[in-house]
């Protein structure tokens, strides 16, 4: 089935510049990223975030989706610089913390009101006062540490280089946890 290709001539797009960079990086328009990009704005606006080049602002996702993209293009929360971290719950929740100040806001999209095609919706999450489009509550999880640099310890069946607080002790031996396997007696 081919993807249904989405417009958004006919949409007020508050900062289109920014939208194109998200895009560019997201590689297909779509109501998914939309809420990502609405949710950074509006954090930015209510805690005065700008694009943070270390680790000023922490963004905690509650889901793994779209729009967790445009957050790494407008606050510059990456995977690669430790400050997107993930608290998977499948729901559509970001907490954003400034850390210098100590601010933070949990953002949690509300439910539409009708059903919608993903034109519509596009439009819709585009268009949506924030208050509207959010409910902005306290921070349910600590504002988490900077990222550390680990040792690293060689395992002992692969040989490869991993970090320390990846490594599992397996009767002695020291292994990454591919090596060591699965272990689930508490995963009941
Ligand atoms: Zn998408
Ligand atoms: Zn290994």
């Amino acid at each position: 089935m081919a993807v249904e290709k989405l417009e958004t001539k006919d949409i007020a797009i508050i900062d289109r510049d920014l939208w194109e960079r998200v895009i560019a990086f997201h590689g297909h328009i779509c109501p998914g990223v939309t809420i990502g990009y609405r949710a950074a704005l509006y954090a930015s606006k209510l805690l005065g975030l700008s694009f943070s080049e270390d680790e000023e602002v922490v963004c905690v996702s509650e889901n793994d989706a779209c729009g967790v993209d445009a957050i790494q293009v407008i606050l510059g929360c990456s995977a690669g610089k430790g400050n997107l971290l993930f608290h998977l719950r499948g729901k559509s929740a970001y907490t954003f913390y400034e850390r210098k100040g100590g601010k933070s806001v949990r953002l949690m999209l509300n439910r539409p009101s009708q059903k919608m095609s993903r034109q519509e919706a596009l439009k819709y999450y585009h268009e949506l006062p924030d208050e509207e489009m959010f409910s902005a509550g306290p921070a349910r999880i600590p504002l988490p540490e900077p990222a550390k640099n680990f040792d690293s310890y060689v395992c002992e069946e692969c040989g490869e280089l991993t970090g320390s607080n990846w490594i599992r002790i397996v009767n002695g031996r020291k292994l990454c946890m591919d090596c060591a396997g699965e272990y689930n007696r508490f995963n009941v």
